[in-house]
């Protein structure tokens, strides 16, 4: 039986279709569709001009020109959670198939379980039994690996012995939505409201952004970045 690892990394991105990936021109060609741009080129500084003013008036449907691809690495309870952008393609990994790994997500810090008034609340540290606690998560983590793989041994089908395996056993998941819908989860899983291992894997997909779009991501930061306030609406144009 292979050892169980505990990290408090979590999770990893990759940026699948990075090098297939058009630059931000062909945003700005596209948003000038009546001049002659009959191929993605270096658009004329005063088209590329157009850009901010298109992202601060919400003509975003010229961003979904293009459709980022990422690899993303997380515990299951993450991943149910970034799962839910609904316009988004997912292909994951299963344990149908594959053996699990023996990889769980432990928090850095353990936090109390006091009344929020809001989801995002700066958490306060437990105060007691820290160590207990702690232990107590490691013997969940390293028991139920060692029910899992002596089900396996003994012939059961991945697909059952898998059940018994926890939400911080780490899953992966192709995930591609077009740019405007990146925005929008982006919106929602960088706000403070957003749980702190989710918003991690969303700082690692806004960075590579940021890298491939430097401008749009720049405009967008400047005047559609917002969390969702306090009516619920989500200050997207
Ligand atoms: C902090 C937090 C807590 C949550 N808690 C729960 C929970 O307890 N239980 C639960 O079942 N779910 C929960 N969810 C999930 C939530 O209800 C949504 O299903 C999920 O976040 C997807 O959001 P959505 O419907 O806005 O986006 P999508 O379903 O991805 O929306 C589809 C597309 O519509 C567009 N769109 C939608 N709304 C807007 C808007 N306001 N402005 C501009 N464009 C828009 C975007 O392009 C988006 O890509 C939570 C989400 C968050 C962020």
């Amino acid at each position: 039986m292979e050892d169980t690892k505990l990290t408090n990394v979590p999770g990893t991105s990759t940026f699948l279709n990075k090098s297939l990936m058009p630059s931000e021109n062909v945003v700005v060609c596209s948003a000038v569709v009546h001049d002659t741009y009959d191929e993605i080129t270096t658009p004329e500084s005063r088209h590329y001009k157009l850009l901010e003013d298109m992202i601060r008036s919400g003509h975003w449907g010229c961003l979904d020109h293009v459709a980022p691809s990422f690899k993303i690495t997380c515990p299951i309870f993450v991943a149910r959670q970034i799962l839910r952008a609904s316009n988004a393609s997912f292909n994951e990994m299963s344990g149908r198939y594959k053996i699990m790994k023996p990889l769980f997500y432990e928090p850095k810090n353990l936090y109390e379980d006091v009344k929020r008034k809001e989801l995002g609340e700066t958490p306060i540290l437990i105060s007691k039994d820290e160590d207990i606690i702690l232990e107590v998560y490691k013997l969940a983590c390293t028991s139920s690996w060692s029910a899992y793989t002596v089900m396996l041994e003994r012939g059961l089908r991945k697909e059952q012995a898998r059940m018994v395996l926890p939400l911080n056993t780490f899953t992966e998941f192709w995930m591609t939505l077009k740019l405007s819908d990146w925005l929008h989860f982006l919106n929602l899983r960088l706000d403070t409201n957003s749980q702190m291992e989710t918003r991690f894997i969303a700082e690692l997909v806004y960075e590579m952004l940021k890298e491939q779009f430097p401008s749009i991501m720049e405009y967008w930061n400047k005047y559609a970045r917002g969390p969702i306030n306090g009516f619920g609406t989500i200050q997207t144009p």
